[in-house]
């Protein structure tokens, strides 16, 4: 199928959330398993709900999660303009094809009337829609219209009675009676087309074979059909999406369903985990793999994998993944990937020195298990990264810690021979702990939890031997004096 053209064709109305890239993954997969051409189209017509900088932040979240394309606004391709503003004479040159084969119509009425239409239906507890008052106007009517310049809509005139059927990717057989579409506005008084004429044109001008979208868009099918056949055109395949709910198939909050998608970069997760968790939302390879790299995504891809039923956005599993791939990637990759979160908390500053990056690599080295996000590095970490009189001492680790007789006796002995160790790791840090335990004739706890506290302020890290040793012998010893400053007996 390496005829395959799939289209991605956002409304740049807001920020994009997770269901629109979901629809992203899915073209960008089916249309790279079939060595076919993923299209990005910019479906802007609508100018009164368009945010000026919603396209570029599309095009950032793509970039972002790995989707690329071979014909899109920004490099252009060979049915080019794919800004959909750029196209108007194109989608109005079909209206008027609609209009001459009485397939559409002019539409005179006034926003006033239509909203005492709708009041009125509304009262009266009828369907809304509109009244089709222009398709029926008497011809001398309607050319005093047109002789006075009045501004129009164009309207589409759906048949009154039949049946149009198509097969769904994912819905199967569907029929929908015509009597039951409402003539809807497709060319707006402004001149410019409204989805449903602007993309079916366009999905036919630009060749495009299945057309991938979520499942709010079935009812609007029958229209997209119809202008299909009342232009000679043959549609193309629909494969529509199922809703996502949230755990337990409840309905997404709204926080949930138009959370921003963009937050999942700033809060420290992998594109690829984000990539990995959004293909399985709907979607399933057959069996019960769930981490796939992108390359397996690709290859495991079919439109038979889309399920028929509603399909579940768990945040939580998204989380797990991230740990997954987190510790997938190698230490320099995961340094290089923490900085950004670094520098921006402030631990580390911008263009960080070799060693400094080295020392960070060791850092993560010893927190890589233990890490979700990527923004999780600055405060698990921070303590490596502060000045040694700086990294802030946990109250209660103190109070408990620092208060308990002897403690002051056993940190300056520790210290005393930290400093004499001759060779200084990870091992002989260990032998100088379990030395102490047995010197004081204490419980391990008691040397081990002190230490820890006075070198990181907190009782909970990596081990502590490892812990000592990424510090190094210097920031050790200083650490443990700032500490014996703080211990009351
Ligand atoms: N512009 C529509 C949207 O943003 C596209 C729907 C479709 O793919 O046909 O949802």
């Amino acid at each position: 199928m390496s005829n395959v053209r799939v289209r991605f064709a956002p409304s740049p109305t807001g920020k994009p959330h997770t269901g629109n890239i979901r629809t992203a993954v899915f073209d960008w997969l089916f249309a790279r398993h079939n060595g076919g051409k993923m299209i990005l189209r910019i479906e802007d017509t609508d100018r009164e709900r368009l945010d000026p900088t919603a396209a570029e932040e599309m095009i950032r979240a793509l970039k972002w999660v790995g989707i690329d394309w071979d014909e899109g606004p920004d490099i252009g391709g060979p049915h080019a303009p794919y800004l959909q503003s750029d196209r108007r004479e194109t989608h109005l040159e079909y209206a008027n094809e609609l209009i001459k084969s009485g397939n559409a119509y002019r539409c005179y009425c006034t926003r006033e009337r239509l909203e005492q239409l709708r009041k009125t239906q509304e009262e009266r507890g009828l369907p809304t829609g509109y009244d089709r008052r222009c398709r029926y106007l008497p011809p001398e009517e309607r050319a005093r219209y047109e002789e006075s310049g009045a501004t129009y809509t164009i309207r589409l005139a759906m048949p009154r009675e039949g049946t149009v059927t198509w097969n769904d990717a994912v819905f199967g057989d569907m029929s929908w009676e015509y009597r039951l579409v409402d003539d809807q506005v497709i060319v707006k008084s402004d001149g410019f087309a409204l989805y449903h004429l602007a993309a079916t044109v366009d999905d036919h001008l630009m060749e495009i074979t299945h057309v991938i979208r979520g499942e709010e868009w079935l009812s609007s099918t029958p229209k997209h059909i119809f202008i299909y056949h009342s232009l000679g055109w043959t549609p193309p395949t629909f494969v529509h999406t199922t809703h996502i709910l949230g755990p337990g198939r409840r309905k997404l909050s709204k926080r949930e369903a138009s959370s921003e998608f963009m937050n999942f970069a700033a809060e420290g997760y992998l594109p690829e985990a984000v990539l990995n968790f959004v293909s399985l939302i709907g979607w399933t390879p057959g069996d019960d793999r769930e981490l796939l790299s992108p390359h397996e995504l690709i290859e495991s891809f079919s439109l038979e994998g889309l399920v028929g039923h509603p399909a579940i956005l768990d945040e939580e599993k998204l989380l797990w993944y991230n740990g997954q791939y987190i510790r997938s990637l190698s230490l320099p990759e995961l340094a290089k990937r923490a900085l950004p979160f670094l520098i921006k908390s402030g631990l580390v500053e911008q263009n960080p020195s070799p060693e400094k990056l080295n020392y960070l690599a060791s850092v993560i080295a010893l927190e890589q298990e233990r890490i979700k996000t990527l923004a999780d590095v600055a405060s698990v970490a921070d303590f490596f990264l502060l000045d040694d009189d700086k990294y802030e001492f946990d109250v209660k680790a103190v109070a408990k810690w620092f208060n308990a007789a002897g403690v002051g006796e056993r940190l300056a002995w520790v210290r005393e021979k930290l400093a004499a160790l001759s060779l200084f790791n990870a091992e002989t840090i260990e032998q100088v702990i379990r030395l102490g335990i047995e010197k004081f004739s204490v419980k391990p706890g008691e040397v081990i939890h002190p230490v820890r506290v006075a070198v990181s302020g907190r009782t909970v890290g990596p081990g502590l031997y490892e812990l000592i040793d990424v510090l190094g012998r210097d920031r050790s010893l200083r650490r443990l004096d700032r500490a014996l400053t703080l211990v009351s007996k």
